[in-house]
């Protein structure tokens, strides 16, 4: 047993809480531990799935008085696996799920474990959206206090630029709420700062009128030309349209035909949040790009552009994140080339246009700064097994190193475990030292230190 495992009392621990406790061995556990990354197999001395702010508040008092690790779990997507813990405690907030839309003054109030589907489908029977990321079973919590950048994000900005409120629990067992009159230095830095200052039991969020959007899955065989095309075109688009494209070998898709399985596709979701007509006009140029192996382009329902997950899907993975000026010629004909020499069951480059509203918005605004930053790239290979990351680690390395440009950022959400200067990267200039200002404040003791570490000295 673990020194950790030692320091607690489960019994303890269980008495004084309203809601569930966990411990090796009992139902719940294994399913508790598991994460969305696969690979990482760690086993806390105990889940506590909270019921409320008062349960959130006793944790963290158990992890203070005992010095057992403390993860923070929401949706259970971080990257590097920072949602559970050998041996200390995981705080799991899934039970903590309300959602009230309040459709007159559009806004949210959600509890910090609803997941962004969830959000999405729920705000879309008013004809109303929150911008999030790609992914519906991301946790509302963990993407917005990383920023949360998605199919929104050139029309309407970055999640975090409709955080309206959040009610945090902070180091010292308090219920917080911070906003732009109360704790505005906390709140400056939840937005972009990750889970560096207390645990967010509930976010207040503004919801825009997203009804109908023009846009869905656009996939293009994938050459230099097409790529960089696309980018151009992406580039030099109204701000109503944001895409994310995929270059990847296509998947074994039903709806792909049998030969195209495997080839080099640009996979991409298209979103235009605006007028019908001006969609169709905005979305033909990339139709035009080549000859579509899928065109599902089209007036929908704005939940109905996000491709279904897969249940159980817990892939093994390396990746890079990284901003680029612009995906030239050559940086597209690099990509094609790396992405043919991958040896893993699935290599990824996934490319986000930023800019329009997210761009608007002052770079000392919010923790999120890189607001100038053009392009996002994510490079990712996913394998069967951790034994092969060294190889599929220098591949993704490899490809970081072609591709870069003078923009040196990087953004906290798609960081992996990459040590304190790539945690630097995501806050550049005075925003670090803010940061770490806000860090003495809140956290000075480093209890919130599980995550994409912003040290208090
Ligand atoms: C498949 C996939 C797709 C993604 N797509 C996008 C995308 O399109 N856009 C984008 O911006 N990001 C995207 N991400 C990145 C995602 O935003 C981050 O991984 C995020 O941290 C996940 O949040 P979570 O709540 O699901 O994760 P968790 O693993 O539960 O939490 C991650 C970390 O966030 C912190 N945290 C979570 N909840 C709280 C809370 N309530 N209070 C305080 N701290 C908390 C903790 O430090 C925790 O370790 C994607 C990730 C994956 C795996």
């Amino acid at each position: 047993m673990s020194d950790a495992a030692t320091a607690i009392s489960i019994p303890h621990i269980r008495a004084d809480l309203d809601g569930r406790v966990m411990a090796p061995g009992e139902p719940g556990y294994d399913e508790g531990r598991t994460v969305f990354y696969g690979g990482i197999d760690r086993r806390p001395a105990a889940i506590v799935r909270a019921a409320n702010a008062a349960d959130v508040s006793r944790v963290i008092a158990v992890a203070r008085e005992t010095g057992v690790e403390l993860a923070i779990r929401s949706g259970g997507h971080s990257i590097p696996g920072h949602s559970t813990t050998e041996g200390g405690i995981v705080l799991d907030l899934r039970d903590l799920d309300t959602l009230e839309i309040d459709v007159e003054s559009r806004t949210a109030w959600v509890g910090g474990g609803v997941t962004t589907g969830r959000y999405t489908k729920a705000a879309a029977e008013h004809g109303l959206a929150t911008p999030f990321g790609d992914t519906g079973s991301v946790g509302i919590s963990g993407l917005t206090l990383g920023g949360g950048v998605g199919y929104l994000v050139r029309k309407h900005g970055l999640t975090v630029d409709d955080l309206l409120a959040a009610e945090v629990v902070t180091a010292d067992g308090k219920l917080l709420r911070a906003d732009t009159d109360s704790h505005p230095d906390l709140f400056w830095a939840l937005r972009g700062g990750g889970g560096n200052f207390g645990v967010a039991t509930r976010l207040q969020l503004r919801l825009h009128e997203v009804d109908t959007v023009v846009g869905g899955m656009l996939i293009l065989p994938a050459t230099a030309e097409t790529i960089y095309g696309f980018m151009a075109e992406a580039e030099g688009a109204p701000e109503e349209l944001s895409a994310i494209a995929n270059v990847m070998p296509a998947p074994p898709m039903p709806f792909l035909p049998a030969e195209q399985h495997g080839r080099l596709v640009i996979f991409a979701v298209l979103v235009y949040a605006g007028e019908a007509e001006a969609g169709e006009r905005a979305v033909a140029p990339f139709r035009a790009l080549a000859e579509p192996i899928a065109d599902m382009l089209g007036p929908k329902r704005y939940p109905e552009v996000f491709v279904p997950g897969e249940e159980g899907f817990h892939p093994v993975a390396s990746a890079r994140t990284m901003y680029v000026d612009t995906v030239d010629r050559r940086a597209a004909e690099k990509i094609v080339e790396q992405l043919q020499a991958s040896t893993a069951m699935m290599a990824a480059v996934q490319l986000r246009v930023l800019g329009g509203a997210a761009a608007m918005v002052p770079v000392d605004a919010t923790a999120y700064a890189h607001r100038q930053s053009r392009i996002m790239v994510n490079i990712a290979a996913m394998f069967g097994s951790p034994d092969e990351a060294p190889v599929h680690e220098q591949w993704v390395a490899g490809l970081a190193d072609a591709v870069r440009q003078d923009d040196r950022g990087a953004y906290v959400n798609f960081l992996g475990e990459e040590g304190q200067e790539r945690i630097r990267a995501a806050y550049p200039g005075e925003t670090w030292d803010r940061l770490v200002a806000v860090k003495r404040r809140y956290d000075p003791t480093n209890l919130f230190r599980l995550n994409q570490n912003i040290p208090p000295d």
